[in-house]
Formats: structure tokens, sequence, C-alpha cells
């Protein structure tokens, strides 16, 4: 029996935005009219249309499918390579928001990818057959050439989006330029937080980005904005910059910050019954980076070309401040055992105050005056 049901009068907001998006959607977001009730009159007519599965047309089905298919215009299918600590991270929070995702590894982690909610390809050939939007390389820095270049691109459609987040960028950047054929396209991404620092929410944390490569159909476009749609949706400050703007700023403050957490990290620090709240956050510091491969500090170091710098300053400003605190120990017990003496000679001088280490990149020599083992 034919039977009909009105169409749904309601407006959805999903239905006013589709119907910008998908002309078969009329003006009053019905739906098009072969799937409009029809009047009576013409009942008989549009059976002889042969007018047969009434039930699929009912209006409700009818917006969930749509609604469905506007979800999955939103989504990609995004192979992970790497599902080590950070890629199993970031796959959770691309999981949730319904992406379709994939992973790849040189460990078999198909029980983690099952409980997660992501196709494990013990196979890359397997993987790349799967024909994904996305590649994102989530490996550690030191293998990510070796990775790259084993893995069977002729297998991929050609347009595919390359995307990283090694956390040093110019070092990728060289690598896709250099290994990815032209058609690929390339967008280079560094997220300034990890599984500790980014567990309970990503938001307001930073997330750097330089589109190194990307088509200039629509398509392509929209599938480089609708990745990066992943991190901004979630609340992270979205910054473009160029690589290598990153890693002159990531080599001043992460590669400082991991090396001062790894320095007392070896001082093997107790937590004490009267901590300050300086003292609670050195704690936490050292909890943060050591949570990290000791494979990715010593990549933030080695593919880095600031970072070398940045240890010497730090090693410069240590011997300084001892130097300065050394300094001023030294006047005072010369003070006892020469004071009279001395300051009737005028030998007596006062302890300079340590000097700021020049700016960054000018060079690692102190400026004259500055170095207190004068005192
Ligand atoms: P990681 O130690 O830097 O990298 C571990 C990943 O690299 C695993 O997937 C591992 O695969 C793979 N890998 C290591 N050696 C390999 C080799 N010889 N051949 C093939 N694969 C190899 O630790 P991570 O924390 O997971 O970091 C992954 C990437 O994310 C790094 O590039 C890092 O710079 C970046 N990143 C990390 C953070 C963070 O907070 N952890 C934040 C931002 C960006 P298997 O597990 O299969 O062995």
């Amino acid at each position: 029996m034919l039977s009909f049901s009105p169409a749904t009068p309601k407006t959805t907001t999903i239905s006013t935005r589709l119907h910008r998006d998908h002309h078969t959607l009329s003006h009053h977001s019905q739906p098009p009219s072969h799937l409009r009730p029809t009047k009576p009159h013409l009942r008989q007519r549009r059976h002889t249309l042969k007018i047969s599965a009434i039930d699929a047309a009912q209006p409700f089905d009818y917006e969930s499918k749509i609604s469905t298919q506007f979800a999955k215009s939103k989504t990609l299918k995004i192979a992970i390579v790497g599902f080590g600590n950070f890629g199993q991270f970031l796959a959770k929070t691309l999981v949730r928001q319904g992406h379709d995702v994939l992973a790849h590894s040189r460990t078999d982690y198909s029980n983690i990818a099952a409980e997660i909610g992501v196709s494990f390809y013990p196979n890359a050939d397997d993987l790349c057959e799967e024909h994904p939007e996305v590649i994102l390389l989530c490996t550690s820095i030191l293998s990510t050439d070796k990775v790259l270049r084993s893995l069977p691109l002729q297998r991929l459609k050609r347009s595919t989006l390359f995307v990283d987040v090694l956390s040093v960028k110019e070092f990728a950047k060289d690598l896709f330029l250099q290994i990815l054929p032209l058609d690929f396209d390339i967008l280079c991404t560094h997220p300034m937080f990890g599984p500790e620092s980014g567990k309970n929410s990503w938001k307001d944390l930073p997330f750097v980005y330089d589109k190194v490569r990307i088509g200039n159909d629509e398509s392509r476009v929209s599938r480089c904005e609708k990745f990066l749609d992943a991190f901004a949706r979630e609340g992270c400050v979205m910054k473009e910059m160029t690589c290598a703007e990153h890693d002159q700023h990531a080599a001043e403050s992460q590669f400082i910050t991991h090396t001062v957490g790894r320095i007392l990290e070896k001082l093997d620090l107790d937590s004490t019954p009267i901590n300050t709240k300086g003292y609670e956050r050195l704690l936490d510091l050292v909890e943060n980076t050591s949570s990290d491969s000791f494979e990715l500090y010593y990549g933030l170091f080695m593919y880095n070309k600031n970072a070398m710098e940045q240890l010497e300053r730090l090693d410069l400003a240590f011997e300084s401040l001892k130097k300065e605190l050394f300094g001023h120990l030294h006047d005072v017990l010369r003070k006892q055992l020469f004071g009279t003496k001395e300051r009737a000679l005028g030998v007596m001088q006062k302890p300079r105050a340590l000097s700021k280490l020049p700016p960054n990149g000018n060079g690692l020599v102190l400026p004259p005056g500055s170095d207190s083992t004068t005192n």
C-alpha cells in the first residue's frame, strides 16, 4: 500500500547549511520534488510512474541521510604512519571527530588500534592501496627519512596530501621536497603539545603549520583546510609560519625546556613536605619531558641547526652565574682577610652584577666587562 508522510516543517540548522552546499535542496529545505508527498489525485499517476519504495522516501530518512553526508563531507581518510606514542595520541582525537583513521607502523599495534577504533595495516602496501586522502607521518625524527623512502608511493593516489608532525620543521620540509613526487601535496605541521600536556584538552595550545605545497584546485585546498580544522575545532591556537621561523623559535623555547627538564631529571628530584609552587612546576617539567623518548630529544638537537647555539648559551649562562656567585664569595673572604689594608690601598671593588648574554644569533661572546672573574 502506498502511504505518504508530510514533509517535515522544521528547518534545522543543518538543513539550512546544506541548502548552501547542496543544490539539490529546495529553497525551504524541503526534499527534492520526487521525494515530496503528492496530492491525492496525483497518487495514481505517480503509481504508474513506479514509485514503489515509499518507505525510503520518508522525510526522516532523507534528513538523516543528508546530515550523514554533511558530516562525511567534513571528514577525511587519514593514514597514520608511525603509530607510537604520539601517533596514537593524535588518532584518538581524529577518530572521535569521525575521521576514517588507518595506521601502519614497524611494530604490530593491531590490538591497541582496535581499541582506539583505527584499522591497522602491518603491511605498508596494503595501507597505501586503501588510497587514504592524507598520509600523516608520526615517525621519530631519526627514522623519518628511512620510513618515507620505504613507502610504496606508486600505490597511492597521485594527489595524496602528506603531513608530518616532526618537532623539527626544516628537516621535514627538505625531506618531503626531496623524496615526494611533484603531484603530492605537502603540509608541514608541529602540534606544540604532547600526550602529557594535551591529555585533557588541546584548547589554547599552539599548532604551527606551513603549507609548503598545496595544489590550486578546490579539492586540494579544501582537503588541507579540513585537516587543519581537526586542530582548530579542538581550540588550538593556529600559527602559520615558515619552517625556518619555527626552528628558530623552537630551539629557543622547546629545546631549552627539554634540556632543562632532562638536567633536572638527572638530579632525581623528590617531592618534599614543603614544596613551593615553583618547585612543583619544576617537578612537572621533569615529568613532562621525561615521558618523551630520548630519541625525540636527540632529534631536536641533531636536526635543528639552532640547537647547538642554545646548548652553548645555556652552558655559558651557567658558568657565568657560578662565577658571579663565587666572585661575591671571594670578595667577602678577601674583605675578612685583608679588608682594612685593601681598603686603604683602594683595591676593593664592588662585585659586578651578571650581565645577560647577548641576544640569540649574536654569537656567544659575553660583552666586555660582564665576565665576573675580574671580581
Ligand atoms: P618518537 O620516539 O620520536 O617516535 C616513535 C615513532 O617512530 C614510533 O611510531 C616508532 O615506530 C617510529 N620509529 C622509530 N624508529 C623507527 C625505525 N627505525 N623504523 C620505523 N619506525 C621507527 O616518539 P613520539 O613521541 O611518538 O614522536 C613521534 C613524532 O611526533 C616525532 O617526530 C616527534 O618529533 C613528533 N612530536 C612528538 C610530540 C610529543 O610530545 N611526543 C609532540 C609533537 C610532535 P614503532 O612504535 O612501530 O617502533
